[in-house]
């Protein structure tokens, strides 16, 4: 179930992503927040500089491997505006990383594109789960994915 404390950490993610389109990058943002509720790191989308991989939620489970215990990551949510790609999902579930909560999802990111004429990305989009099996997943949430819809439609407008 998504709680008010979990929709305080997604509409941090969509202000991220806004503010990643705004510095003419693509408009994806993550938090990373422990088991007391701590933001521990935040990242944007920093793919503008050529490097396609420099995605917030491989950030993420790059610092959680680093800083965190491999109980304190076990217990830590992920909160991201859209939902990880296969390579997110992958790095997450390697280091073991607890829940992911989306405000939008790759199903309907894949769709976005579409409905924009952008050709698909290299990689298929698939749901987390497909990749990691075993991480609790939540989204989307209404209301929020239409916010990071319309940062795409900017993005691609
Ligand atoms: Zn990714």
């Amino acid at each position: 179930m998504v709680d008010d404390a979990d929709l305080a950490h997604l509409r941090r993610c969509v202000a991220l992503a806004r503010a990643a389109l705004e510095a003419d990058d693509e408009p994806f943002g993550s938090v990373l927040v422990d088991a007391g509720g701590r933001v521990r790191f935040e990242d944007t989308n920093h793919v503008a500089g050529g490097d396609a991989t420099q995605h917030p939620e491989f950030a993420i489970a790059r610092w959680a491997a680093e800083h965190m215990s491999p109980e304190e990551r076990a217990a830590a949510t992920v909160y991201t505006s859209g939902e990880h790609c296969p390579m997110c999902a992958a790095a997450h579930g390697w280091v073991g990383l607890g829940r992911i909560v989306y405000a939008s999802s790759s199903a309907q990111l894949v769709s976005w594109l579409a409905e924009l004429d952008v050709p698909p990305p290299p990689v298929t989009a698939l749901p987390v789960n497909e990749i990691a099996p075993g991480v609790p997943v939540e989204g989307p949430v209404p209301g929020l994915d239409e916010e990071v819809h319309e940062l795409h439609r900017r993005l691609h407008g």
